[in-house]
């Protein structure tokens, strides 16, 4: 007790030798080992040795096997080394019956299977990849970027359709659009519009991303008309930046009509932004997924959202507080 505390006054002077000598010596007892595990463990993490601290959290794992907090280090220090077959090891320690299926659970093993996956991929097993990558996308359905690099590695052949109409079904967006394109990689233009429309009209019609991958494909297809009617829908349902880009596009290409595309384009600014991967935690803005954000080191922060309705919701926010508050 009396080391624990003095260790204590030392983490708060600041003091890491003072600190590093008492929790040491509170490691030499069997009553007090844990805690001084526990003690140096967060010196290591505060001096941001990570190995260091993964050392000391084995021992504390060998001492009293399954303690949580032990466990919890070792996921999240696994995950900082990028030791993605450690932190699966530990996470699946860590949650056992019913605490095994919350979904917030699936998804971070779907995530550590995509990050294995791609792993192997680097190291030419397109086989054991692809494994992992179906089981990321057995857990999470929702998670876009195992769905769209598991089409990308599908082979020809009906469970391909299957997987593509269920993709397009569940999660309508641009990378698995583009992973769906690219599976025919010598394609004339009219032929990928007769294939995006067949696949998109006939899972998800009516949904944004169909609409816009539409009106794209029409587009340079020169379907003039067609690309037409998409936007139109859009313009109705969800006219966002890249709807009214694609707009001027079609006044140009179709009509060379200069003025028109003018129009359309000086409602940009105006409109609401398409959506992409923001980081919940600083706003970082990224066109591709990243399981770490670059700007804030935090772990599956990312969210495909448009900005805007961050502002709607801050000012829905906003109105409560007024109305609360009377103000
Ligand atoms: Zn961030």
């Amino acid at each position: 007790m009396t080391l624990l505390l003095a260790a204590q006054a030392a983490e708060l002077n600041r003091d890491e030798r003072a600190t590093g000598i008492y929790y040491t010596k509170m490691t030499e007892k069997p009553e007090t080992r844990l805690l001084g595990l526990r003690g140096l463990v967060n010196q290591a993490k505060r001096n941001n040795e990570y190995q260091k601290a993964l050392e000391l959290a084995l021992q504390a794992d060998q001492e009293k096997p399954g303690t949580d907090w032990v466990l919890k280090e070792l996921f999240d220090l696994s995950l900082q080394l990028k030791d993605f077959d450690g932190a699966l090891k530990y996470l699946e320690r860590s949650g056992k019956g019913k605490a095994a299926k919350d979904p917030a659970r699936l998804h971070l093993k779907a995530i550590l299977e995509y990050e294995r996956a791609i792993r192997r991929l680097d190291a030419s097993d397109v086989q054991q990849a692809q494994a992992l990558l179906q089981r990321a996308h057995d857990l999470d359905p929702d998670f876009v970027p195992a769905t769209a690099k598991l089409i990308s590695l599908s082979d020809d052949g009906r469970r391909r359709e299957k997987l593509i109409s269920a993709a397009w079904r569940q999660t309508p967006h641009p990378d698995v659009a583009l992973a769906i394109k690219r599976l025919v990689p010598v394609e004339s233009e009219a032929d990928w519009y007769a294939r995006a429309k067949k696949l998109f009209l006939s899972t998800n019609p009516d949904h944004r991303e169909s609409l816009i991958e539409l009106a794209k494909a029409a587009l340079a297809a020169r379907e003039w008309g067609d690309a037409r009617k998409y936007l139109n829908a859009l313009l109705e349902s969800d006219p966002s930046v890249s709807v009214y880009r694609l707009l001027a596009d079609l006044e140009e290409k179709a009509n060379a009509d200069a003025a028109a595309a003018r129009n359309w384009i000086q409602k940009i600014p105006e409109a609401k932004a398409d959506p992409e991967w923001h980081c919940d935690h600083c706003g970082r803005i990224q066109r591709k997924w990243t399981s770490r954000c670059g700007s804030c080191n935090s772990f599956d922060s990312f969210e495909w959202k448009s900005t805007d309705v961050d502002l709607e919701d801050q000012l829905i926010e906003a109105q409560v507080v007024k109305e609360l508050t009377g103000n």
